[in-house]
């Protein structure tokens, strides 16, 4: 039998949060659970095969005892606490908790003012109007409670998968269809995924099969799927356990190109190509290219053959969100469009994490990771002295982190290593180091991670002051988002670019699968604001070097080319484009006045 995907994992996590919130136990504990849901949920390895090897523990939030609840509920299908919590907890009141507007507080609540243990003496309650004698609840809760008992009580809304975990998903499924399926067959990723966005809600697969009909039956038989609809020659709809859509698309091969350039979308990006066709007589549709002089329709078994029928160069996926591709593609022959920047471009990582704060590995461990994945340089960038996490860098530390840094670098052939740091910009835009430390670094990085809720004004004087530091070389996370967890802080982003440009301090896009900060469109706004662009691993373990792929995704999608970006050029050049090495810039001589 398959593993468990890690949002079957995740869920049952989740689900244990719950029912601990239900029994009245202490918050950390059901919040502790739900950090590791979401660490268990956003992994791109599976998390099972890592509980079996007993390295689950890696994830955030995970510690011992989790795991071996996650080996419980892989080899018994069941975590022993949640079924121990579900046999004192009345099932009526776990139904409860799953209606929108609810959850295990209210529930929980319900139950300990009014008795309530059911869906029915919910019902029953709420038409008598006894909710609302309960302190916080009111009328309009009445109306709300009833008007979702109406709908039946509704799964919880997914959540969007981020694309490490759709990718991951999207590939499982395409190999668990192709296992079996006749020679020739072929299944292929399109929708959002395909598209390397941030994150996204349904897995789009389109194939192309001499057998269809087997192919969709086989969607319905596979691990991963709960459910699935009636599978016809044209494919099937399917949900899976952790309530991700799943839409197969069958094409004939002849029409596969067409086919695989509808179902990539985005939406808005047909949509201007239908209407900028439609005025020359054409219509696109997922079938074909329809010719109004003609008659006709012609299909296409290539995708870019879709493209050179209507007289555009190929535009790559990342591209395609209505943002001016079109136009672009348009252009001479394409000209328009750039040469997106690829992973192999990338010839170092600036900003990582070793056992000196809050990483894994040791410097030479990071180092040799790094120089296998082809890099030239790597920058140690450990948390400064007021990470505020328990794993800080004291100034006296870390002068003799730089000295360990040089030595490891001097030992290790074929990489040269920066000693850097990753230093907090204070909510007054100062550093927590002091200027004599930071002019001994090769490389700084500096980031917000304390007090995010201030104003706008506020935050961004803070960001500039810290843009305008002679020695911070980059701005690392420069919005602080969360994807799907935390927006970002408060920021006027035009006015840190414009400072970014000005001082020639580069901005970075985190690649960090939850973050990717800065985003697509803050990315390509910074750099034809003139700012220089760095994308870094923010690896706090060797594997995780490995996260630079979507960093790549986004700054693709921002439409950067190789050129926009420090970190491809060869270490020579780079090491130059330091700010440090620079012209010190008029503002920074300001300061030392
Ligand atoms: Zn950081
Ligand atoms: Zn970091």
């Amino acid at each position: 039998m398959p593993d468990l995907p890690n949002s079957a994992i995740a869920d049952a996590l989740e689900e244990l949060g719950d029912l601990y919130e239900l029994d009245g136990a202490i918050t950390y504990r059901v919040l502790a659970y739900r950090a590791a849901a979401r660490s268990v949920r956003e992994t791109s390895v599976s998390v099972a095969a890592l509980a079996r090897e007993g390295r689950a523990t890696e994830l955030a939030g995970v510690g011992d005892t989790l795991q071996e609840k996650i080996l419980a509920l892989l080899d018994t299908g069941t975590i022993p606490a949640a079924e121990k919590l579900r046999a004192k907890i009345p099932p009526g009141l776990i139904a409860i908790t799953r209606l929108p507007g609810l959850g295990p507080k209210r529930a929980r609540l319900l139950h300990a003012e009014l008795g309530i243990d059911s869906l029915e003496a919910l019902r029953e309650a709420a038409l008598a109007q006894r909710l609302r004698t309960v302190r916080g609840l009111g009328a309009k809760f009445e109306t709300s409670v009833l008007a979702a008992l109406d709908r039946g009580v509704a799964e919880r809304p997914a959540a969007r998968l981020l694309l490490p975990s759709a990718i991951e998903l999207g590939q499982a499924l395409a190999e668990g269809l192709l296992e079996d399926a006749a020679p020739g067959t072929q299944v292929m990723l399109a929708g959002s995924a395909r598209r390397m966005a941030d994150s996204v809600k349904d897995i789009d697969l389109v194939a192309v099969t001499r057998a269809p009909l087997a192919l969709a039956r086989r969607l319905g038989r596979l691990p991963q799927i709960e459910r699935a609809g009636t599978p016809s020659k044209a494919g099937t709809k399917a949900i899976t356990h952790s309530g991700v859509g799943v839409d197969l698309r069958i094409a004939k091969p002849s029409q596969l190109g067409n086919l695989l350039q509808h179902f990539t979308g985005s939406g808005r990006h047909n949509a201007a190509l239908r209407e900028d066709t439609v005025r020359r007589g054409l219509h696109v549709s997922e079938y074909g290219v329809l010719d109004d002089a003609t008659g006709s329709t012609r299909s296409c078994a290539r995708e870019a053959e879709v493209y050179e029928l209507l007289d555009l160069a190929f535009i790559e996926p990342e591209l395609r969100e209505n943002r001016g591709e079109l136009e672009a593609a348009r252009l001479s022959g394409g000209a328009g469009l750039p040469k997106l920047i690829e992973l192999d471009d990338v010839k170092g990582d600036l900003h990582c994490h070793t056992v000196a704060s809050d990483g894994r590995n040791t410097i030479e461990e990071m180092a040799l990771a790094a120089r296998e994945r082809g890099y030239e340089y790597l920058a140690i960038t450990d948390h400064s002295a007021s990470h505020g996490f328990g794993d800080d860098v004291s100034p006296d530390q870390l002068r003799r982190q730089i000295e360990r840094i040089h030595e490891a670098g001097e030992a290790t052939e074929g990489i040269e290593l920066l000693a850097g740091s990753e230093v907090n910009i204070l909510p007054d835009g100062s550093l927590d180091y002091e200027d004599e430390l930071l002019a001994r670094l090769d490389w700084v990085i500096a980031s917000v991670h304390t007090a995010f809720g201030m104003s706008e004004q506020a935050m961004t004087e803070r960001m500039i002051a810290a843009i305008e530091h002679p020695f911070v070389d980059a701005i690392g996370h420069p919005t602080g988002r969360l994807l799907e967890r935390r927006e970002p802080y408060a920021l006027d982003i035009q006015a840190v670019t414009c400072a970014a440009a000005r001082t020639g301090t580069m901005l970075e896009i985190n690649a960090n699968p939850n973050r990717r900060d800065l985003s697509d469109l803050h990315a390509r706004a910074a750099a034809q604001a003139g700012a220089m662009i760095v994308i870094d691993s923010d690896a706090h373990g060797v594997e995780r070097l490995d996260v630079m792929r979507w960093g790549l995704a986004t700054a693709r999608r921002a439409w950067l080319t190789a050129e926009h970006v420090a970190n491809t050029r060869p270490w020579k050049q780079f090491a130059k484009l330091r700010k440090r090495e620079r012209v010190a810039p008029s503002a920074s001589v300001d300061r030392f006045r």
